[in-house]
C-alpha cells in the first residue's frame, strides 16, 4: 500500500510537470496563454502555483508517462486517465488549465481543471484516489505556508480562481475548498495554523446556502480562543472579480465589516421570521436559537450567546437555558 502511495505521489509530480511544459511549449498553448491573461493572471502567479495547460487530444498525457500496462494502470487509480467499457484509455483533462492541488509537503495530489470555453463542467477535478482526499484538502494551503508572513487569518473562498486572484493582490491567507462543502476537517487544519476563519462566499444564491451550511458546521464544534466571521460580497460578485475591482485594501475593508458568528446566526433565523421584532416573533427567534446556542462547546463563547440572544428576545438567559433543555427533548 506505502509502495502504491509512493507511485502514486510520482506519477502525480510528472503530470503537474507535464502540464506546465505544455503551458510553455505546446504548439496549441496560446489558446492557454491568453485565456489567463484575459484573467488578469501574471506569469508569476501562474508560477506560483503551478498553474499549467493540458492540451487538446486524447492521450497527451498517456503518451508522455506510460511506457507499459503497469504504468498505465497506475495513472487509472491516479485520476489521470480513464479506461472505458471497451477498454480504451483516454486522458481526463483535455483542452483545460491546470490548478495542481498540494499537500501541505507540496506534494502534488490532484488537479482542478477548468474550460478555456463554456462547455461544460466548467471544472473538472481529480477524483478520489488513494492520495487525494477532498473533503480534507484545501486548494492554496500549502501556497498560504510558503508566504514567510506569520498568518494571523484563513479566508475560506469557492474557487481557484479567487484564491489565485486573491494571492495576486497580496491576500496570501484564501484557501478554498474543491467543489465540496466546508468540512470540520478543513476547520480543525486551519485552525491549528492560525485562530481566525471568514468565510466569504460568492455574491450569489449557492453561496448565500453556503453560508448556512458554513453556519450550521461551525456552531456544533467552535471552542474558546476561535474566531469565525461570514463576508458577503454584492450581488454578482466572487473574491476574484472584487478584489480587481477594489484592490487589496477595499476587499480588506469589507472583510473588517464581516459578521460575527453571533450576529449571523441570528440574522439568518431571523430572515425567517415575519416580524421578529414583535413578542411573538421574539419567541420563535428564542425557540429556534435555544439549542443551536446549547451545543456550543467554548465555554466563555456559549454565554456570550445567551447574552446576545437575551438582548435580542429580552428573556432571561436562564428562562433560554430552560427553553433548550426542553427544545431539545423529542
Ligand atoms: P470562474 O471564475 O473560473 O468562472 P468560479 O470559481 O467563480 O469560476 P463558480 O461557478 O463560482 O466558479 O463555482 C465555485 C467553485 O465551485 C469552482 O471554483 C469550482 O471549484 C466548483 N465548481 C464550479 N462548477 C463546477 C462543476 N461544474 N463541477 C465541479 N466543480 C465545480
Ligand atoms: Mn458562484
Ligand atoms: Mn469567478
Ligand atoms: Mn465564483
Amino acid at each position: 500500500k506505502q509502495e502504491e502511495r509512493t507511485n502514486l505521489y510520482e506519477l502525480m509530480g510528472s503530470a503537474n510537470e507535464f502540464y506546465q511544459r505544455q503551458l510553455r511549449y505546446h504548439d496549441a498553448k496560446q489558446a492557454a496563454v491568453d485565456y489567463l491573461k484575459n484573467r488578469g493572471l501574471s506569469g508569476k502567479a501562474a508560477k506560483f502555483f503551478n498553474i499549467g495547460f493540458a492540451p487538446p487530444g486524447w492521450q497527451n498525457l498517456q503518451d508522455s508517462l506510460a511506457n507499459d500496462d503497469e504504468s498505465l494502470a497506475a495513472m487509472v487509480t491516479a485520476g489521470l486517465t480513464i479506461k472505458n467499457d471497451q477498454g480504451r484509455h483516454y486522458d481526463r483533462f483535455r483542452n483545460r488549465i491546470i490548478f495542481p492541488i498540494r499537500d501541505v509537503r507540496g506534494r502534488t495530489i490532484g488537479f482542478g481543471a477548468r474550460t478555456l470555453g463554456d462547455d461544460k463542467p466548467k471544472y473538472l477535478n481529480s477524483p478520489e484516489t488513494p492520495i487525494f482526499n477532498k473533503g480534507q484538502e484545501l486548494y492554496g494551503l500549502y501556497e498560504c505556508r510558503q508566504i514567510r508572513q506569520p498568518l494571523k487569518r484563513f479566508l475560506i473562498v469557492e474557487g481557484y480562481m479567487d484564491v489565485v486572484a486573491l494571492h495576486e493582490f497580496g491576500i496570501h491567507y484564501a484557501v478554498a475548498t474543491l467543489g465540496t462543502a466546508t468540512s470540520d476537517t478543513h476547520l480543525q487544519k486551519l485552525f491549528k495554523i492560525a485562530p481566525e476563519i471568514v468565510f466569504c462566499f460568492d455574491g450569489d444564491e449557492a453561496g448565500r446556502r453556503a453560508a448556512k451550511r458554513g453556519l450550521e458546521l461551525v456552531l456544533p464544534i467552535i471552542e474558546d480562543g476561535q474566531q469565525i466571521r461570514f463576508m458577503f460580497l454584492p450581488e454578482g460578485e466572487d473574491p476574484d472579480s472584487l478584489v480587481r475591482k477594489e484592490g487589496k485594501d477595499g476587499f480588506e475593508l469589507r472583510m473588517q465589516d464581516a459578521d460575527g458568528l453571533s450576529e449571523f446566526l441570528l440574522q439568518t433565523l431571523k430572515d425567517d421570521i415575519d416580524d421578529p421584532a414583535s413578542l411573538e416573533g421574539r419567541a420563535r427567534l428564542a425557540k429556534l436559537a435555544a439549542p443551536l446556542i446549547k451545543n456550543i462547546p467554548g465555554i466563555a463563547l456559549r454565554s456570550l450567546f445567551w447574552q446576545d440572544l437575551k438582548e435580542h428576545t429580552h428573556i432571561d438567559v436562564d428562562e433560554l437555558k430552560q427553553l433548550a433543555e426542553s427544545e431539545a427533548k423529542p
